[in-house]
């Protein structure tokens, strides 16, 4: 195997060139889909993928495939990769420092000459942070088959254009969305390496994370019904206010999560105020309860608990409450016989590691539900993403390199 910083510095020029494909100079990276950004990433993976002897193509969804063929024609397909789009002023690693270690681990295996049984493919993905139609995983979904040519022409971004039209504009063509299907049978796993977005492994000082499941998530619109008065002449027991309500339950929900453990987050990250003014009793109240965790059942358990506190305030305030499911995203688990053979190649290389769980969800969570599938976390400094203060150590990048590159090298 080669020199671990030789990797880590062709994965910094990677990046720093990368970085660049900004719409926000300065202000971190923004390289939203179908972007004149967008272009120049895409163009650049191709070339670096085309210069270490990749066959290139890109697909319908904007996606990037790189494939280095296998000695068995007939064998199934390792597919790796992450997304190449970012979020407005995010950081130079989130998604696209997979990319670069997906085509390292290529580079590595085809000049080492690995004699490979299975064909390895690079998937660059896009548009997988949603931000742009609202909607996130645009190339894991047609890898998956899950867009039909009509969703293309009804989703729109702010300035009205469809992602039917986005994708012609981009110069490819949606009518053939759903040839971007994978067929399950024939592909042998997913594997996306990603930065970690949060603070464990780099509090811990610990090198790599094998992500042993993806959280699900719930999220529930709570609206706490009141009745708008004068704030200063409404007496304190002859009020019905829907702020004084909904501090009572929002107050109890990190104690519920911190009761259920096992990872499991709740976060109201999202409140408006009726009609907010400042010398007004609030009538109205609107927040979002937003619930992640491994085990489906401890969600369960919080999304109860929120429901007897919302009837016992209640009875107690005379403020009423509607409850309504938004979004229900299920734990992905990913694949234990592939956990265990990245864990011997993390003691072969005698790395630091440890199982974790991701609360962020990623192409490989929607992947694990079709496919074997496995995500290896690199520690974000300070646990900082979605921000221009985003960092990885490129060595701890090129670990991870070296450990799917082995963990693929024992596949065979
Ligand atoms: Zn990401």
């Amino acid at each position: 195997m080669e020199n671990l910083l030789y990797i880590a510095h062709n994965l910094q020029n990677h990046l720093e060139t990368l970085r660049q494909f900004t719409s926000t100079p300065g202000f971190g990276v923004t390289r939203l889909p179908f972007s004149k950004e967008a272009r120049q990433a895409v163009d650049y993976i191709k070339d670096q993928m085309e210069q270490i002897g990749l066959r290139t193509w890109i697909d319908a969804s904007g996606a990037v495939h790189g494939r280095l063929d296998g000695t068995e024609p007939d064998a199934p397909t390792i597919l790796i990769g992450s997304h190449y789009d970012t979020v407005k002023s995010g950081g130079a690693y989130d998604g696209i420092a997979g990319i670069v270690s997906a085509i390292e681990v290529a580079r590595i295996l085809k000049e080492n000459k690995v004699q490979m049984k299975y064909p390895l493919e690079i998937i660059a993905t896009n548009d997988e942070e949603g931000i742009t139609y609202g909607v996130c995983f645009l190339t894991s979904k047609a890898l998956l088959g899950r867009w039909t040519i009509t969703e293309l022409k009804q989703l729109h971004d702010t300035a009205g254009e469809s992602i039917y039209d986005a994708i012609l504009r981009f110069g490819l063509d949606p009518n053939k969305i759903e040839d971007c299907k994978i067929d399950s049978l024939n592909v042998k796993c997913f594997i996306e390496i990603h930065i970690e977005q949060g603070p464990v492994l780099d509090s811990k000082g610990i090198q790599l994370g094998l992500v042993d499941c993806i959280a699900g998530l719930q999220r529930y619109r709570i609206q706490m019904i009141g009745k708008s008065n004068h704030a200063g002449s409404t007496p304190m027991d002859m009020r019905s206010d829907a702020v004084d309500a909904s501090t009572k339950v929002i107050s109890c929900i990190s104690e519920w999560a911190k009761t259920e453990g096992g990872g499991t987050v709740a976060t109201v990250g999202f409140m408006q105020v009726f009609p907010n003014a400042l010398n007004t009793i609030s009538g109205k109240t609107e927040w979002v309860l937003d619930c992640r965790s491994s085990d489906e059942e401890k969600i369960q358990h919080i999304v109860e608990k929120l429901t007897q506190k919302l009837e016992e305030v209640k009875s107690k305030t005379g403020v009423d409450y509607k409850i309504e499911p938004l979004v229900h995203v299920k734990p992905g688990y990913m694949n234990k016989e592939l956990l265990e053979q990245l864990e011997k190649s993390c003691c072969t290389f005698g790395y630091s590691y440890q199982k974790i769980m991701s609360g962020a969800t990623h192409d490989a969570h929607l992947m694990s539900e079709e496919v074997d599938t496995i995500m290896l976390f690199v520690p974000s400094k300070d646990g900082i993403s979605h921000s221009p203060e985003e960092s990885s150590k490129y060595e701890d990048l090129a670990r991870a390199v070296y450990v799917v590159s082995d963990m693929i090298s024992n596949l065979n």
